[in-house]
């Protein structure tokens, strides 16, 4: 499966593999890979997979993606281990709600969030690689919480790899902070930055268009820009609707969404031919995407903090991979729409590629009022405690389904003990930790600041990165 950039206006443009997606991550023109071609799970396919365990699943749906780069024993190993350390057998549960409205639990890996999914496998995939080439990356992330989290826990240790994981300081939760700062391994660094998530995705995206530092830091991303993620993602949608009647049974799904990678990852289900009855995207109060969907416009906002804070961005990285089908793969329409989109604010979308993008997926803003209510009625009704990100799911999930006769998914993201203050406001009492939580708050922490400057940061990696010192053993 040849991949290709959202932005290369090269007739042909230039094909990479898949180990050569995962460890650029995002494209040297700016753009995001994209596979050439959707690989098919045709009905057979998908009936012959229910009742396989998550990491024959996930095995099943990730091998076409890899173009024989992996080789399948490497891969195997490396999908079992990635799901292993998962505090539930089912690795991915669903739980009713009542009335054929799910919830599927993607909180039971190492950071307790569903960043843990693609990147426990990430980093293994990571690792993998560059000790084949010999080489090491500097890894070099911005998180709005549990990105940085879970890229830290699939990496650390790796001795291919250096993280830096930017965050913006005071804006992401004690427990999300010390996730990140308690991890005591030498090619560990998170940075609390002065500045929001977009300041810090900003430094990131700088870093790597100043080529230099680039080559001479190696460096390389795993946030929701790369591709295998994405990748990864799409195998819970699969063993969801497995588990709820599918492929026969078409399933809708809620998804929290931020950076619109995990939906794009369902969208990417439904193009390998899951049945899918509706998408549906919740936004908090930060509402870019329920504003683009619902009217056409897609306008930058400022980004305001909420319960949902791993949702508090408004410019969501991962929807250019949607707006390169909308224009049918004319990157060079893509590269001039987002080079305006940048200067203006504002992206240049006609009525029809808006119809389109309107026809695939729905949207529904849920305010941090609406999310207490959700997390206080969903306890009520049922005893079960909702994070916030959750909890916009489940209450977009309500706002938007069409067909209560059909299964309804929502992607319950974070574990409520991650945002224990917003689930108290809710519920009058702060949900009990789990034990690899609770461990944390007795940890020392480490924990630079720097300001919101480029330079800054540069010498900060230069300082700390190995990369360019030779290979790992
Ligand atoms: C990252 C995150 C989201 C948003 O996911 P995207 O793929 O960025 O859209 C939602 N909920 C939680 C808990 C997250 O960590």
């Amino acid at each position: 499966m040849p991949y290709i950039s959202t932005r290369d206006a090269h007739r042909p443009p230039k094909t990479l593999a898949f180990d050569e997606v995962l460890l650029a991550g995002l494209a040297p023109d700016g753009g995001l890979y994209v596979p050439t071609a959707w690989p098919r799970l045709d009905a057979d396919a998908l009936a012959s997979l229910r009742g396989k365990s998550y990491a024959e699943i996930a095995i099943a749906v990730m091998t076409p993606f890899l173009d024989g780069t992996i080789a399948p024993a490497d891969f195997r190993r490396m999908a079992e281990d990635s799901y292993r350390d998962f505090d539930d057998p089912a690795v991915a549960p669903l739980k009713e709600l009542g009335q054929g409205l799910y919830l599927l639990e993607l909180f039971h890996g190492p950071t307790l969030a569903f960043k843990d999914f693609a990147l426990q496998l990430v980093g293994r995939l990571f690792d993998h690689v560059l000790k084949k080439r010999r080489t090491r990356v500097t890894i070099v992330g911005a998180t709005s919480g549990d990105t940085g989290s879970a890229a830290i826990a699939g990496c650390r240790g790796s001795d291919a790899v250096d993280i830096f994981m930017l965050y913006p300081k005071g804006r992401i939760s004690d427990v999300q902070r010390r996730q990140m700062t308690t991890v005591d391994a030498p090619n560990v660094h998170a940075i609390a930055v002065e500045g929001t998530f977009d300041d810090c995705q900003d430094l990131v995206k700088a870093m790597f268009a100043d080529v230099r530092f680039r080559g001479e830091m190696h460096l390389s991303a795993v946030n929701s820009i790369n591709w295998a993620r994405i990748m990864a993602q799409i195998v819970y949608y699969v063993s969801a609707a497995l588990a709820l009647g599918g492929p026969k049974q078409a399933i809708g799904f809620s998804v929290p969404t931020g950076n619109f990678g995990n939906v794009f990852a369902a969208h990417a289900a439904r193009h390998m031919g899951l049945p899918m009855a509706q998408l549906v995207i919740g936004s908090n109060r930060n509402d870019i995407l329920a504003r683009f969907f619902n009217t056409g416009a897609m306008t930058i906002g400022t980004v305001e903090p909420s319960y949902s804070p791993s949702m508090d961005i408004q410019v969501s990285s991962n929807f250019e991979r949607l707006f390169f089908e909308l224009k049918r793969g004319d990157a060079a329409a893509v590269a001039a729409a987002l080079t305006e989109f940048r200067r203006t604010g504002t992206l240049p979308v006609s009525r029809a590629e808006w119809q389109e993008a309107a026809s695939l997926f729905g949207a529904a803003r849920v305010d941090d009022a609406g999310t207490l209510a959700e997390i206080a009625a969903t306890f009520k009704a049922t005893g079960i405690v909702l994070d916030p990100h959750s909890a916009v799911a489940v209450a977009a999930a309500r706002a938007l389904r069409h067909d209560p006769a059909v299964p309804m998914v929502a992607l319950a993201t974070a574990h409520p003990a991650k945002f224990a203050d917003a689930v108290e406001k809710a519920i009058g009492t702060k949900p009990t930790m789990p034990a690899r939580l609770a461990a944390l708050m007795h940890l020392p922490e480490r924990a630079p600041e720097l300001p919101n400057d480029l330079a800054a940061i540069q010498d900060f990696v230069r300082r700390h990165a190995r990369a360019p010192a030779g290979v790992p053993t």
